[in-house]
């Protein structure tokens, strides 16, 4: 496996470190070995090196060449498939979603001030409703949140005020987060790998781990190398389940896309964003968008259902974001990219453990900024002897697709094909 730059993309167009880091040869130890350089591993090596573990992770490409470095950006409260977690765990599973949901926020904006980290962040989040009859749905979830003493917050806006707030006509109304936002993923990615760097983690690029083993003496073999750690850690949506039957099946990749125009004027960022909000649909098969820094629209979605990627992005994405904001027909697209969105079938992300020092998190269903953060903690927590949250994740009953190797792909493009037209209905 040939390793690989960046994508071309805004992000790394705008990425504000190029560190190097070198691949690993031959024998190095560690406490802990975490594989993935995306915000999963690297959040976990951070929280790691702070509890004063010292900590190699190991990168296939460059930190943040995954999901990490090409997302949306959109910083959201809450986690996937929390109904799924309450309905297994009950008193016990609701009071974990209710004191996660934020937590990611709080990880982020303390590094953020901690290690100054300069990634863009802006608070400002809102789901808009797709169709007329989304707003009940808005309304029971936010009556929801307010009964749970988690809701005073958060602001709906009604259908006739919606042209205060976006230059659509588009929506049927919404709901304003502002403890969520949007920021540079790739920026907050390597702004935390350089942090981790100078507490002493060691980083290792261009290094796929190609085997692993958990158990009483955990290793990790890369490609001309060995790491040998007390714990082992799939820090990630590696797509790979290195022969570990509880990981078959679990994790499906989705394909999502995404536009940057060229830098708007003042006056057609006050027209389309004037809050600048980051905005996803109420659509199971999400449309998203956001301003970024430098005012571009940064649209984003699905391009088709078959799950193979477009051959052109631009001309897939570019004529919705037209449909949604016709300012925006002039707009030259600047840069269009994609990645892999994980997909657990029951949309809970995947945390748990499957041997006594080998630990896995993963899967968050196009939430991972706030989500990735939360299981790092959670599984450094688990390192470090205290399992309360970690247990409730781990004791997940999680629906795996049988034959997934094989047919993955076509069951999931069949799923998705399923959701848009249940959107569209
Ligand atoms: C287009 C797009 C838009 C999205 N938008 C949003 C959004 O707006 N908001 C949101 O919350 N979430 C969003 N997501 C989801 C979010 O980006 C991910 O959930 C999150 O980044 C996952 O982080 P991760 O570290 O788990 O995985 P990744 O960032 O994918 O990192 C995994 C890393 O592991 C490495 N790797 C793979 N195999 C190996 C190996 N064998 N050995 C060593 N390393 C290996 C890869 O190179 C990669 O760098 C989006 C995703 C995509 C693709």
């Amino acid at each position: 496996m040939k390793a690989q730059n960046h994508i071309a993309s805004y992000y790394a167009a705008t990425a504000n470190d190029r560190t190097r880091h070198p691949a690993l040869e031959g024998t190095v130890k560690a406490d802990v070995c975490v594989i993935g350089g995306g915000f999963s591993g690297v959040a976990t090596a951070l929280t790691m090196a702070e509890r004063g573990r010292s900590v190699v992770l190991l990168e296939a490409n460059r930190i943040g060449w995954g999901a990490s470095g090409r997302n949306g950006g959109q910083m959201i409260g809450g986690i996937s498939g929390e109904a799924a977690i309450k309905r297994q765990h009950g008193a016990a599973g609701a009071k974990l979603v209710r004191d996660i949901r934020y937590r990611g926020h709080e990880i982020i904006e303390g590094r953020i001030a901690k290690y100054g980290i300069s990634c863009d962040l802006k608070h400002g989040w809102m789901e808009v409703a797709a169709r007329p009859s989304h707003m009940r749905a808005i309304r029971a979830h936010v009556a929801e949140r307010i009964k749970d003493g988690d809701g005073d917050h958060l602001e709906i806006v009604e259908p006739q005020n919606m042209p205060r707030v976006l230059g659509t006509t588009s929506y049927h109304g919404g709901v304003i987060d502002p403890r969520s936002g949007h920021l540079h993923g790739l920026n907050l990615c390597l702004g935390e790998a350089r942090a981790a760097v100078n507490l002493g983690v060691r980083i290792f690029e261009e290094t796929p781990a190609v085997a692993l083993e958990g158990g009483a003496k955990p290793w990790v073999k890369t490609e001309r190398g060995r790491v040998e750690a007390e714990t082992v850690v799939i820090g990630g949506e590696i797509f790979d389940n290195f022969d570990q039957p509880r990981l078959k099946g679990l994790m499906l990749p989705t394909g999502s896309y995404i536009i940057a125009t060229e830098p708007l004027s003042d006056a057609v960022v006050a027209a389309i964003n004037p809050q600048d909000l980051a905005v996803a649909d109420s659509n199971v098969v999400v449309d998203y968008f956001r301003l970024s820094a430098d005012r571009r629209m940064l649209f984003g979605g699905r391009c088709n259902y078959s799950n193979r990627d477009p051959t052109d992005i631009g001309a897939s994405i570019q004529p919705r974001m037209i449909g949604i904001f016709p300012q925006l027909a002039d707009a030259k697209i600047d840069f269009a990219w994609g990645g892999r969105i994980a997909i657990i079938v029951d949309r809970v992300p995947a945390v748990g453990r499957l041997a006594p020092n080998l630990y896995f998190l993963q899967g968050y269903c196009g939430h991972g900024v706030n989500a990735s953060h939360i299981a790092a903690e959670i599984v450094s927590d688990a390192i470090c002897g205290t399992t309360e949250r970690f247990d409730l994740f781990d004791r997940i009953r999680h629906v795996r697709l049988p034959l997934s190797d094989l047919f993955g792909n076509q069951m999931l493009a069949l799923g998705m094909l399923y959701y848009r037209l249940r959107d569209l209905l």
